[in-house]
Protein backbone atom coordinates (compact mmCIF):
# COMPACT_ATOMS: atom_id res chain seq x y z
CA UNK A 1 0.00 0.00 0.00
CA UNK A 2 1.62 3.53 -1.48
CA UNK A 3 -0.49 5.49 1.16
CA UNK A 4 -2.45 5.33 4.43
CA UNK A 5 -4.34 7.80 6.55
CA UNK A 6 -3.89 8.65 9.95
CA UNK A 7 -6.59 10.31 12.26
CA UNK A 8 -5.01 11.99 14.87
CA UNK A 9 -7.04 10.86 18.37
CA UNK A 10 -4.51 13.20 20.53
CA UNK A 11 -7.06 15.82 21.49
CA UNK A 12 -9.61 13.30 22.85
CA UNK A 13 -7.80 9.92 23.63
CA UNK A 14 -4.43 11.67 24.25
CA UNK A 15 -5.71 13.74 27.19
CA UNK A 16 -7.72 11.97 28.47
CA UNK A 17 -5.84 10.33 30.41
CA UNK A 18 -3.46 13.01 31.31
CA UNK A 19 -3.35 13.86 35.60
CA UNK A 20 -3.10 17.70 34.29
CA UNK A 21 -6.46 19.12 33.61
CA UNK A 22 -5.66 20.32 29.89
CA UNK A 23 -7.01 24.47 28.84
CA UNK A 24 -9.46 24.61 26.39
CA UNK A 25 -6.63 26.88 24.24
CA UNK A 26 -4.16 23.76 24.74
CA UNK A 27 -6.85 21.62 23.04
CA UNK A 28 -6.82 24.08 20.32
CA UNK A 29 -3.84 24.67 20.08
CA UNK A 30 -2.97 20.97 20.08
CA UNK A 31 -5.02 20.44 17.09
CA UNK A 32 -4.33 23.77 15.02
CA UNK A 33 -0.68 22.17 15.17
CA UNK A 34 -2.15 18.90 14.34
CA UNK A 35 -3.43 20.44 11.21
CA UNK A 36 -0.59 22.30 10.15
CA UNK A 37 1.52 19.18 10.51
CA UNK A 38 -1.03 17.77 7.33
CA UNK A 39 -3.41 15.70 10.14
CA UNK A 40 -7.08 15.99 8.00
CA UNK A 41 -9.20 14.25 10.61
CA UNK A 42 -8.63 14.76 13.98
CA UNK A 43 -10.67 13.40 16.99
CA UNK A 44 -11.11 16.60 18.67
CA UNK A 45 -13.04 15.41 22.22
CA UNK A 46 -15.83 13.19 23.60
CA UNK A 47 -19.22 14.15 24.53
CA UNK A 48 -19.64 12.05 27.64
CA UNK A 49 -20.82 12.98 30.76
CA UNK A 50 -18.25 15.65 32.29
CA UNK A 51 -18.63 13.28 35.85
CA UNK A 52 -17.19 10.30 34.28
CA UNK A 53 -14.71 12.19 32.11
CA UNK A 54 -13.65 15.41 33.35
CA UNK A 55 -11.34 16.55 30.78
CA UNK A 56 -13.40 16.51 27.96
CA UNK A 57 -16.07 18.63 29.92
CA UNK A 58 -15.47 21.57 27.43
CA UNK A 59 -16.00 19.32 24.40
CA UNK A 60 -18.69 22.16 22.81
CA UNK A 61 -15.78 25.42 23.35
CA UNK A 62 -13.09 23.55 22.16
CA UNK A 63 -15.52 22.58 18.73
CA UNK A 64 -16.66 26.32 19.08
CA UNK A 65 -12.76 27.20 18.81
CA UNK A 66 -11.33 25.14 16.51
CA UNK A 67 -10.63 26.23 12.51
CA UNK A 68 -13.39 24.81 9.98
CA UNK A 69 -12.28 24.11 7.23
CA UNK A 70 -13.52 21.96 3.90
CA UNK A 71 -10.55 19.70 4.48
CA UNK A 72 -10.38 18.71 7.62
CA UNK A 73 -12.68 16.64 9.46
CA UNK A 74 -13.43 16.86 13.14
CA UNK A 75 -14.57 13.59 15.07
CA UNK A 76 -16.63 13.60 18.38
CA UNK A 77 -16.70 10.37 20.10
CA UNK A 78 -20.32 9.84 21.66
CA UNK A 79 -21.61 6.85 23.86
CA UNK A 80 -25.21 7.28 24.13
CA UNK A 81 -28.01 9.73 22.15
CA UNK A 82 -27.49 12.69 24.88
CA UNK A 83 -24.03 12.35 23.58
CA UNK A 84 -24.90 12.55 19.83
CA UNK A 85 -27.72 15.21 20.20
CA UNK A 86 -24.60 17.17 21.99
CA UNK A 87 -22.17 16.47 19.42
CA UNK A 88 -24.44 17.62 16.41
CA UNK A 89 -25.12 20.97 18.05
CA UNK A 90 -21.50 21.53 18.05
CA UNK A 91 -21.22 20.88 14.54
CA UNK A 92 -18.78 18.18 14.41
CA UNK A 93 -18.49 16.15 10.54
CA UNK A 94 -18.38 12.33 12.56
CA UNK A 95 -19.28 10.62 14.98
CA UNK A 96 -17.56 7.79 16.77
CA UNK A 97 -19.79 5.64 18.62
CA UNK A 98 -18.09 3.03 20.88
CA UNK A 99 -19.34 -0.51 21.16
CA UNK A 100 -17.81 -2.89 23.16
CA UNK A 101 -16.81 -6.40 23.07
CA UNK A 102 -16.76 -7.39 26.58
CA UNK A 103 -19.65 -7.32 29.14
CA UNK A 104 -18.00 -6.45 32.25
CA UNK A 105 -16.06 -3.41 30.21
CA UNK A 106 -19.03 -2.21 29.05
CA UNK A 107 -20.30 -1.63 32.39
CA UNK A 108 -17.71 0.34 33.51
CA UNK A 109 -17.41 2.06 31.01
CA UNK A 110 -20.53 3.15 29.64
CA UNK A 111 -23.40 1.37 31.86
CA UNK A 112 -24.62 -0.79 29.32
CA UNK A 113 -25.12 -4.21 28.51
CA UNK A 114 -23.09 -5.16 24.95
CA UNK A 115 -26.09 -5.18 23.06
CA UNK A 116 -27.14 -1.70 24.54
CA UNK A 117 -24.26 -0.40 23.07
CA UNK A 118 -25.11 -1.93 20.02
CA UNK A 119 -28.54 -0.76 19.77
CA UNK A 120 -27.58 2.44 20.57
CA UNK A 121 -24.95 2.28 18.10
CA UNK A 122 -27.43 1.12 15.47
CA UNK A 123 -30.00 4.41 16.46
CA UNK A 124 -27.40 6.59 16.37
CA UNK A 125 -25.67 5.75 12.78
CA UNK A 126 -29.25 6.44 11.52
CA UNK A 127 -29.87 9.82 12.82
CA UNK A 128 -26.33 10.36 11.80
CA UNK A 129 -26.79 9.49 8.20
CA UNK A 130 -29.98 11.76 8.55
CA UNK A 131 -27.97 14.54 9.96
CA UNK A 132 -25.52 14.46 7.05
CA UNK A 133 -22.62 13.61 9.86
CA UNK A 134 -20.58 10.19 9.11
CA UNK A 135 -20.67 7.71 11.79
CA UNK A 136 -17.87 5.31 12.64
CA UNK A 137 -18.28 2.23 14.92
CA UNK A 138 -15.35 1.81 17.25
CA UNK A 139 -15.40 -1.50 18.49
CA UNK A 140 -13.88 -1.46 22.00
CA UNK A 141 -11.38 -3.92 23.57
CA UNK A 142 -11.91 -5.97 20.75
CA UNK A 143 -8.24 -7.95 21.09
CA UNK A 144 -8.72 -8.12 25.03
CA UNK A 145 -10.53 -6.77 28.35
CA UNK A 146 -8.93 -5.76 31.33
CA UNK A 147 -11.45 -7.54 33.32
CA UNK A 148 -12.59 -10.74 31.42
CA UNK A 149 -8.94 -11.30 29.87
CA UNK A 150 -9.46 -12.75 26.33
CA UNK A 151 -12.24 -12.03 23.98
CA UNK A 152 -13.83 -14.42 21.60
CA UNK A 153 -12.76 -12.92 18.14
CA UNK A 154 -16.38 -14.52 16.63
CA UNK A 155 -17.91 -12.37 19.59
CA UNK A 156 -16.38 -9.21 18.02
CA UNK A 157 -17.17 -10.41 14.76
CA UNK A 158 -20.80 -10.21 15.62
CA UNK A 159 -20.48 -7.27 16.31
CA UNK A 160 -18.73 -6.13 13.12
CA UNK A 161 -21.38 -7.81 11.39
CA UNK A 162 -24.38 -5.97 13.08
CA UNK A 163 -22.39 -2.19 13.41
CA UNK A 164 -21.91 -2.90 9.36
CA UNK A 165 -25.76 -3.95 9.14
CA UNK A 166 -26.70 -0.66 11.19
CA UNK A 167 -25.23 0.99 7.62
CA UNK A 168 -22.14 3.14 9.49
CA UNK A 169 -19.54 4.46 7.07
CA UNK A 170 -16.53 3.04 8.63
CA UNK A 171 -16.06 0.24 11.48
CA UNK A 172 -12.67 0.47 13.85
CA UNK A 173 -11.31 -1.91 16.03
CA UNK A 174 -9.61 -0.60 19.33
CA UNK A 175 -6.87 -2.82 21.05
CA UNK A 176 -8.41 -0.21 24.54
CA UNK A 177 -5.63 -1.88 26.84
CA UNK A 178 -3.08 -2.58 24.27
CA UNK A 179 -2.73 -6.34 24.86
CA UNK A 180 -3.37 -7.29 20.94
CA UNK A 181 -0.99 -8.81 18.56
CA UNK A 182 -0.15 -9.18 14.80
CA UNK A 183 -1.80 -12.04 14.33
CA UNK A 184 -5.04 -11.18 16.19
CA UNK A 185 -5.05 -8.07 13.81
CA UNK A 186 -4.69 -10.15 10.98
CA UNK A 187 -7.14 -12.64 11.75
CA UNK A 188 -10.08 -9.70 12.73
CA UNK A 189 -9.01 -7.64 9.39
CA UNK A 190 -9.78 -10.75 7.69
CA UNK A 191 -12.73 -11.89 9.52
CA UNK A 192 -14.44 -8.21 8.97
CA UNK A 193 -13.79 -8.06 5.49
CA UNK A 194 -15.90 -11.32 5.35
CA UNK A 195 -18.51 -9.66 7.69
CA UNK A 196 -18.35 -6.12 6.66
CA UNK A 197 -17.22 -6.22 2.72
CA UNK A 198 -17.06 -2.98 1.49
CA UNK A 199 -16.83 -1.55 4.82
CA UNK A 200 -13.91 0.62 5.48
CA UNK A 201 -11.72 -0.84 8.36
CA UNK A 202 -10.22 1.43 10.90
CA UNK A 203 -7.30 0.09 13.84
CA UNK A 204 -6.81 2.09 16.78
CA UNK A 205 -3.77 0.47 18.68
CA UNK A 206 -2.32 0.76 21.76
CA UNK A 207 1.34 0.87 22.59
CA UNK A 208 1.19 -0.43 26.43
CA UNK A 209 3.02 -3.97 25.98
CA UNK A 210 4.79 -2.45 22.84
CA UNK A 211 3.25 -4.40 19.92
CA UNK A 212 1.20 -1.38 18.67
CA UNK A 213 3.62 -0.53 15.96
CA UNK A 214 3.84 -4.27 14.77
CA UNK A 215 0.14 -4.45 14.89
CA UNK A 216 0.02 -1.07 12.55
CA UNK A 217 1.99 -3.16 9.85
CA UNK A 218 0.28 -6.09 10.29
CA UNK A 219 -2.88 -4.14 9.84
CA UNK A 220 -1.33 -2.36 6.81
CA UNK A 221 0.05 -5.13 4.85
CA UNK A 222 -2.90 -6.45 5.58
CA UNK A 223 -4.88 -3.66 3.41
CA UNK A 224 -6.64 -1.42 6.49
CA UNK A 225 -6.30 2.24 4.89
CA UNK A 226 -6.80 4.09 7.99
CA UNK A 227 -4.86 4.41 11.48
CA UNK A 228 -5.16 5.98 14.74
CA UNK A 229 -2.45 7.37 16.53
CA UNK A 230 -1.98 10.13 18.80
CA UNK A 231 0.86 12.98 18.72
CA UNK A 232 3.61 12.50 21.42
CA UNK A 233 1.81 8.60 21.99
CA UNK A 234 -0.38 10.16 24.99
CA UNK A 235 -3.43 8.48 26.33
CA UNK A 236 -5.35 5.60 27.68
CA UNK A 237 -8.41 4.73 28.67
CA UNK A 238 -9.71 6.30 32.19
CA UNK A 239 -11.69 3.09 32.63
CA UNK A 240 -9.14 0.69 32.37
CA UNK A 241 -6.59 -0.39 34.69
CA UNK A 242 -2.78 0.36 33.89
CA UNK A 243 -3.62 2.10 30.41
CA UNK A 244 -1.12 3.39 28.17
CA UNK A 245 -0.76 5.55 25.27
CA UNK A 246 -1.76 5.29 21.96
CA UNK A 247 0.65 4.75 18.88
CA UNK A 248 2.57 7.73 18.85
CA UNK A 249 1.90 9.93 15.44
CA UNK A 250 5.48 10.61 14.57
CA UNK A 251 6.76 7.15 15.36
CA UNK A 252 4.70 5.92 12.85
CA UNK A 253 4.91 8.57 10.35
CA UNK A 254 9.16 7.60 10.49
CA UNK A 255 8.58 4.29 9.93
CA UNK A 256 5.65 4.50 7.27
CA UNK A 257 7.89 7.38 5.02
CA UNK A 258 10.94 4.98 5.47
CA UNK A 259 8.79 2.41 3.86
CA UNK A 260 7.58 4.35 1.24
CA UNK A 261 3.90 4.73 2.45
CA UNK A 262 2.35 7.78 2.16
CA UNK A 263 0.76 9.65 5.34
CA UNK A 264 0.47 13.59 4.22
CA UNK A 265 2.16 14.15 7.79
CA UNK A 266 5.61 16.36 8.17
CA UNK A 267 7.42 14.37 11.07
CA UNK A 268 9.36 17.10 12.34
CA UNK A 269 6.42 19.14 12.46
CA UNK A 270 4.89 16.46 14.88
CA UNK A 271 8.09 16.15 16.84
CA UNK A 272 7.54 20.08 17.79
CA UNK A 273 4.36 19.50 18.71
CA UNK A 274 5.12 16.54 20.92
CA UNK A 275 8.04 18.44 22.60
CA UNK A 276 5.94 21.13 23.07
CA UNK A 277 3.09 18.93 24.50
CA UNK A 278 5.57 17.74 26.87
CA UNK A 279 6.55 20.89 28.25
CA UNK A 280 2.47 21.78 28.86
CA UNK A 281 2.31 17.99 30.67
CA UNK A 282 5.24 18.72 32.30
CA UNK A 283 6.62 15.55 31.64
CA UNK A 284 8.38 13.82 28.85
CA UNK A 285 5.85 12.12 25.94
CA UNK A 286 5.89 8.30 25.27
CA UNK A 287 7.27 8.57 21.80
CA UNK A 288 10.54 7.74 20.75
CA UNK A 289 11.24 10.56 17.72
CA UNK A 290 10.71 13.34 20.44
CA UNK A 291 14.29 11.87 21.72
CA UNK A 292 16.19 10.38 18.76
CA UNK A 293 15.29 12.99 16.05
CA UNK A 294 14.84 12.01 12.39
CA UNK A 295 16.66 9.96 10.03
CA UNK A 296 20.40 11.44 10.25
CA UNK A 297 21.31 13.86 7.56
ZN1 LIG B 1 -7.76 4.39 22.91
Amino acid sequence: MAHIEIVEVGPRDGLQNESTLVSTDAKIELIERSIAAGARRIEATSFVHPRLVPHMADAEAVMAGVPRRADVSYIGLVLNRRGFDRAAVAGVDEVNIVVVASETFAQRNQSATVQETVDACVAIAQSAREAGIKSTATIAVAFGCPFEGEVDPAGVLGLVGQVADAGVDEIALADTIGVGTPNQVRHLVAGSAARAPGVPLRMHFHNTRNTGYANAIAALEAGVPVLDASTGGIGGCPFAPAATGNIATEDLVYMLERMGVETGLDAASLISTAQWLGGYLGDEVPSLLTKAGLFPR
